[in-house]
C-alpha cells in the first residue's frame, strides 16, 4: 500500500510511528524489505536562518524520531545532547539567544546548509541527511521554494505592532502576544515539488497527521496546487483531529486557530478542512477522540481514541483512519 501523510514536527513524527507499525513495520528505523510505501510530506514555514545556518525544525524532528535520535523528553531535538556551541554564543551576545541549537544538531545545519548554498534544492538535501538516518518513511518538503511563517503580535516590550517569525513568536513569547495574522510568507510564489505530487496522485491512503491544523497542515495547504491535488487524488482522504475535548494535546494549537477564526473544537477544525465534495475542502473522512462528536457535512466522522500514549496506540489510531479510507468507494 502507497499511503501519504501530511505532517509538522512532534504530532507529525509521533503519528508517523504509529502508520509505521500499524503496517507491519518497525517503528523505528527501516525495514529490510516491505510491499507497504510510506512517504511524509512535511511543513517547512517553521524553517529559519539561525546564525547563518539553515534549521528546518519539522523535517528534523520527523527524521530524528523514526531513526531514534530524538530527545523523547522535549519531543524534538537531538538524544544526548550537549550545548557548548549555545553557551560560547551566548557569550559572545550573539543574538537571538531564545533559540537552543544544540551541538550534535548543529551537524545536521552544518551539512544542509552547505549543500543549501551549493545549490542542491531543500528535497535533495533532505534525503541526503535521511541516507544516514534511515527513518524508513519518505520525508518530503512540501516545497523546495521559501516559505516562511510570519506572526503579526503587538511587540511585548514597545507594544508596537511587528511581523515576528513564528519562531519567535512560539519560542520567545510562547506564543503568548495575541497572534492578529498568521501568514505563510513566499507560499502565494511557492509550487509543490514533483514527487509530492506524484506522490499524492499515487497514493492509496492520503492520512492529515493530528498536527497543528494552522501552521503544519495550513501552511501545506497554502502552497498553490497542493489543495488540489488533494481533491483531485484518487485515494481517499482521512484526517485525525488534533483537538480533544476542546483543547489542543500539548502545544498552543489554539493560539493558532484563533488567529485564522477557527474554533478550538474537533468539529469546527474538520470543518475548516471541509469535504472533498464541497469547494476547496479536502477530507472524505474524519477521525475525533472517542468522547467528541463533530458534524462535518460530506465527511464520515468516526469517534476512536485519539492518544498518542505509545506507539500501539498510534498504530490503532492510524488502523481506524485505514478502516474509515476504506468505506470511501
Ligand atoms: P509541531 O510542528 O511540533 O508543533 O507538531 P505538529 O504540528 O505535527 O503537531 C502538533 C499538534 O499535535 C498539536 O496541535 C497537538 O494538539 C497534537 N497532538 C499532540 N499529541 C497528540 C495526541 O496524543 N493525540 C492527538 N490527537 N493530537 C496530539
Ligand atoms: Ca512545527
Amino acid at each position: 500500500m502507497k499511503v501519504v501523510v501530511l505532517v509538522g514536527g512532534v504530532g507529525g513524527a509521533r503519528f508517523l510511528l504509529g502508520v509505521k507499525a500499524a503496517l507491519g513495520l518497525p517503528a523505528i528505523g527501516e525495514a529490510e524489505s516491505s510491499e507497504h510505501e510510506i512517504t511524509a510530506v512535511v511543513n517547512v514555514g517553521d524553517d529559519v536562518w539561525m546564525h547563518g545556518l539553515r534549521v528546518c525544525p519539522d523535517l528534523d524532528t520527523c527524521m530524528y524520531t523514526l531513526a531514534d535520535g530524538i530527545d523523547t523528553a522535549k519531543g524534538w531535538g537531538r538524544v544526548d545532547e550537549t550545548w557548548s556551541v549555545k553557551e560560547e554564543l551566548a557569550a559572545y551576545g550573539a543574538e537571538p539567544t531564545w533559540f537552543g541549537l544544540g551541538d550534535r544538531d548543529i551537524a545536521t545545519h552544518l551539512v544542509r546548509s552547505r549543500m543549501l548554498r551549493a545549490g542542491y534544492s531543500l528535497s535533495a538535501v533532505t534525503e541526503a541527511l535521511c541516507d544516514r538516518w534511515r527513518p524508513g518513511v519518505r520525508l518530503l518538503p512540501v516545497t523546495d521554494d521559501r516559505v516562511e511563517t510570519h506572526v503579526a503580535i503587538d511587540d511585548p516590550d514597545t507594544g508596537e505592532s511587528r511581523a515576528v517569525h513564528f519562531q519567535e513568536w512560539w519560542v520567545r513569547y510562547r506564543s503568548e502576544p495575541e497572534a492578529h495574522a498568521i501568514v505563510p510568507v513566499g507560499a502565494d510564489e511557492a509550487k509543490p515539488t514533483p514527487e509530492v505530487l506524484d506522490a499524492i496522485a499515487q497514493a492509496d491512503v492520503v492520512l492529515l497527521a493530528p498536527s497543528n491544523p494552522v501552521v503544519s497542515i495550513g501552511t501545506l495547504l497554502a502552497v498553490p496546487g497542493f489543495r488540489t491535488a488533494l481533491r483531485e487524488t484518487k485515494a481517499a482522504v482521512v484526517g485525525l483531529s488534533p483537538i480533544i475535548g476542546g483543547k489542543p494535546l500539548r502545544g498552543m494549537a489554539d493560539a493558532c486557530l484563533s488567529a485564522i477564526g477557527v474554533e478550538t473544537s474537533a468539529e469546527a477544525v474538520g470543518r475548516h478542512y471541509g469535504a472533498r465534495g464541497d469547494a476547496e475542502g479536502i477530507l472524505d473522512g474524519w477521525l475525533v477522540h472517542s468522547d467528541d462528536t463533530a458534524d462535518v457535512p460530506g465527511v464520515k466522522v468516526r469517534s476512536v481514541p485519539l492518544l498518542m500514549s505509545d506507539v500501539d496506540a498510534t498504530a490503532a489510531m492510524a488502523r481506524a483512519a485505514f478502516d474509515l479510507a476504506s468505506e470511501k468507494a
